[in-house]
């Protein structure tokens, strides 16, 4: 049953708060939204913060970013177009989530994703996390770039930007940020401790394989484990999207990675 537009406004307002409480965003960084239908979305306006947003000023826009309700004074955000560009892409996505958490958005800046098998509750819920190419803000540029890769996680570093999520409900896809700060936070302190272990295939295989007595079912496309790359059960004997050279990592992307690790290589033997 569809829930009452107050009800998803009070829920948006809520997850406001909190990302705006965690210290997720600052000033007005940041911006949510929520299916109301399928042809509405109701969104956080452009310039205010999330800390003070407040069920009035929030806008309903149709499917392609126009409003059609709301305060005569609050536009949609501008970032609208990368969460329409989720929803078109992902009928499963409910709910889309931005903001700039500073451990997951320190690695977006680092040029670094979150692909590895580390942690077994993030290799169930979300398997890689993948690092997206960078995109002007506000512009068709990031939606554009970011396509390609909504298909393979529901969270996404972005590239010397922040992070994005998506979900089945606004909680589910709040949670999705507090999983992917909280993951972003315990491997930067390993990292401190000599680097983070990497589960074995076999144990993140595993892992994958146990979404579904959880009743995960949103799409992961494995990890990469100490021994290889980690496929899910479904890609095991097809290898999906994340078939060779493993997902996050595209073509021009892994021989970056690879030319670093060979000279990382080189350098620790000299
Ligand atoms: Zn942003």
């Amino acid at each position: 049953m569809a829930i009452p537009l107050f009800q998803l406004k009070q829920q948006i307002v809520d997850a406001c708060h909190r990302v705006y409480a965690k210290g997720w965003v600052a000033s007005n960084d940041g911006n949510l939204s929520v299916r109301v239908d399928g042809e509405r979305i109701l969104c956080t306006p452009t310039g205010i913060s999330k800390g003070l947003v407040a069920v009035d000023d929030l806008c309903v826009i149709d499917m392609e970013g126009n409003k059609l309700e709301g305060a005569t004074h609050r536009k949609p955000s501008t970032e609208m177009k990368v969460h329409l560009m989720a929803y078109k892409e992902r009928p499963d996505v409910v709910s889309v989530v931005h903001a700039h958490p500073p451990y997951a958005t320190g690695y977006a800046l680092a040029g670094l994703d979150l692909g590895e098998c580390k942690l077994p509750e993030v290799v169930i819920a979300l398997g890689t996390i993948p690092l997206t190419k960078y995109g002007l803000p506000g512009t068709d540029d990031l939606p554009n770039k970011m396509r390609e890769f909504i298909h393979q996680s529901d969270a996404f570093l972005m590239e010397l930007h922040g992070v994005l999520t998506v979900g089945q409900s606004v909680l589910n896809a709040y949670f999705k940020m507090e999983t992917v700060e909280h993951f972003a936070k315990i491997d930067f302190i390993a990292r401190q401790l000599g680097g983070a272990r990497l589960f074995s295939k076999e144990q993140a295989e595993e892992l994958l394989a146990a979404r579904a007595r959880y009743g995960v079912t949103t799409p992961n496309i494995g990890c990469r484990a100490a021994d290889g790359y980690a496929y899910p059960p479904e890609f095991r004997d097809h290898p999906g999207p994340g078939a060779n050279p493993g997902p996050g990592i595209p073509d021009d992307r892994l021989v970056e990675e690879v030319t670093k690790r060979v000279v990382q290589a080189l350098k620790a033997k000299n």
